[in-house]
């Protein structure tokens, strides 16, 4: 393999230009020339294709975002605007692809193997929702934004005696939520895997007022359901002063913390091994902190879970 393609695309996490980084400076370290593909797979499409070399990545590896940009492309969903993909990747002679992104990503660099391109995927995604990796590439950012903030909403939370329910990110998967009402000490986590019950919230948060406890933190994921009806509800039943805080967006940006650069660097540059090994469909990961890959179709048909033994942990610590 004499040239390889590189893309990201669905929703953007700190640390993937740490990964673009590695595959190019890989790439340049085996001979392999390396093209980016701008705006994801709407990019491909169009042929917005550029060769990069090793100043191309240089000074991106502490910015969060993405230097190739990304974009949700219907077309590519369609086997037209796949095969123009498939096209471009001729024209410009590219021989593999590396796609960092999210499931949807996935699906996409799947069926780009089954019509007889070799890629790979490397997980970039806030959520920590996909299985096959005991980590994605910015989810360890994210939480450590989501500590900050509610690190902040605590002071006020304290000095007015207040409820705060955060909403973090988490559609289908609570381990932000999770590891953040761990690292802070939240007083209840509300995650899609556990349908948590709102009577045993109320309990707990009557538990501590009666110890005096001036304040309470609890967090929610977004696939539960709305942090302003929940807000309503304890309100209702228990009388406290309830406030809600979305994060929103900030979750996903900001410069990645050493954690998510050190994966970046290594997933990326495993992608492109495995290429030059002749492997294709796989995803690359990290499990026990030995980097794997597995087939892209079982990532996709397997369910990323929450580990059960923290999830215990955060309830028996939070009485
Ligand atoms: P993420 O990768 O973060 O999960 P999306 O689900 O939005 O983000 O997927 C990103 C892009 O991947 C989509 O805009 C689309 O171009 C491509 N994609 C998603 N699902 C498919 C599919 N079933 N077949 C082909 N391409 C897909």
């Amino acid at each position: 393999m004499k040239r390889i393609g590189v893309l990201t695309s669905g929703g953007d996490a700190p640390g993937m230009n740490a990964a673009i980084r590695a595959v190019v400076r890989k790439c340049i370290y085996h001979n392999v020339e390396i093209y980016g593909i701008n705006n994801g797979y709407q990019g491909l499409i169009e042929g917005n294709i550029f060769k990069m070399d090793v100043g191309s990545v240089g000074d991106i590896i502490q910015r969060g975002g993405t230097m190739l940009y990304t974009a949700r492309s219907e077309e590519f969903k369609t086997e037209e605007g796949r095969q123009k993909g498939i096209e471009q990747l001729n024209k410009f002679g590219i021989e593999g692809l590396i796609v960092i992104g999210g499931d949807g990503s996935f699906r996409g660099a799947q069926k780009l193997t089954e019509k007889g391109f070799p890629c790979i995927g490397v997980p970039g995604t806030i959520d920590n929702d996909i299985s096959g990796t005991d980590f994605t590439i910015g989810f360890d950012t994210a939480l450590n934004t989501i500590i900050e903030a509610i690190d902040k909403i605590r002071d006020t939370a304290t000095s007015h005696e207040r409820t705060y329910i955060v909403e973090v990110m988490g559609r289908d998967a609570g381990d932000l939520a999770l590891w953040a009402g761990l690292a802070d000490g939240a007083e209840s986590i509300l995650i899609p895997e556990k349908k948590d019950d709102l009577d045993e919230v109320i309990a707990r948060l009557r538990r501590g007022v009666e110890r005096g406890k001036r304040h309470s933190i609890i967090i929610l994921a977004e696939g539960v359901g709305s942090a302003f009806d929940y807000s309503d509800q304890i309100k209702a039943a228990t009388n406290l002063e309830t406030r809600v805080t979305v994060l929103g967006h900030i979750q996903r940006g900001g410069s990645p913390t050493a954690n998510d650069r050190v994966l970046a660097s290594r997933l990326g540059a495993q992608a492109v091994e495995l290429l030059l090994e002749g492997k294709e469909g796989r995803m690359v990961g990290i499990q026990k902190n030995q980097l794997v890959d597995h087939d892209i179709n079982d990532i996709l048909t397997q369910k990323h879970s929450i580990d059960e033994d923290m999830y215990k942990l955060s309830k028996e610590l939070s009485i």
